[in-house]
């Protein structure tokens, strides 16, 4: 079954690729002949996922799903969400971004956050959404060199170390992609 990937980020293709195994052939934005920048201006995080998919399958009649994640932090009322991608501003700047959180939590010591992210499936028409969530906190000071974005800030829950200092298949066995990721596999599998 060919089903397209809303991003053109090949690592996550890989990724949802290898996990899904030979029954799904995963074609990126690019492999179905999207060029454009899709759309991502809603205000909530299910929201812009929903958004994505539905411009995907309205414009190239494919089956397809989007993600979009977002990092909400208790002590900023739940901000950067459904703008951390650009919380700094235009030029998006993963650095730039995670040190005006530092900033913003400067004075801070109620630190609690999570990581979310929604998935958005489209197939024959019908649409699905999946959640997964990992909860954590915003260390002081970056650590780690791993992974991207505010990883080397965030320390999930039961850990004694970032996302940043772990491995990849550290940070898959908990993050809230793999979390969402699994429970559209288990969908996929089953609607075979
Ligand atoms: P996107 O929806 O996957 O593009 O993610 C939006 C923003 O959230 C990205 O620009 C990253 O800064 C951040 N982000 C998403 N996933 C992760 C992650 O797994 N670790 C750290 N930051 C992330």
């Amino acid at each position: 079954m060919k089903i397209c990937f809303a991003t053109n980020n090949t690592y996550k293709i890989k990724e949802i690729q290898s996990l899904l195994g030979d029954s799904f052939e995963i074609r990126s934005l690019a492999e179905i002949g999207c060029e454009e920048t899709l759309p991502e201006t809603q205000p909530t995080i299910g929201g812009n996922s929903l958004q994505k998919a539905q411009y995907v399958w309205e414009h190239y009649q494919v089956d397809c799903f989007a993600d979009d994640t977002g990092l909400e932090v208790e002590a900023l009322n739940q901000a950067p969400g459904v703008y951390s991608g650009r919380y700094a501003g235009e030029p998006r700047s993963d650095e730039r971004n995670l040190q005006l959180l530092l900033k913003n939590l400067s004075t801070a010591t109620h630190r609690k956050a999570r990581f979310i992210t929604w998935i958005t499936l489209i197939i024959a028409g019908q649409v699905h959404q999946f959640e997964g969530v990992v909860n954590g906190e915003i260390t002081q000071s970056p650590k780690g060199e791993e992974g991207f974005g505010y990883d080397p800030v965030f320390q999930p829950l039961g850990f004694d170390k970032t996302f940043g200092e772990m491995t990849l298949q550290e940070k898959n066995k908990v993050s809230h992609r793999a979390r969402a990721f699994q429970k559209l596999i288990e969908f996929l599998r089953k609607s075979m």
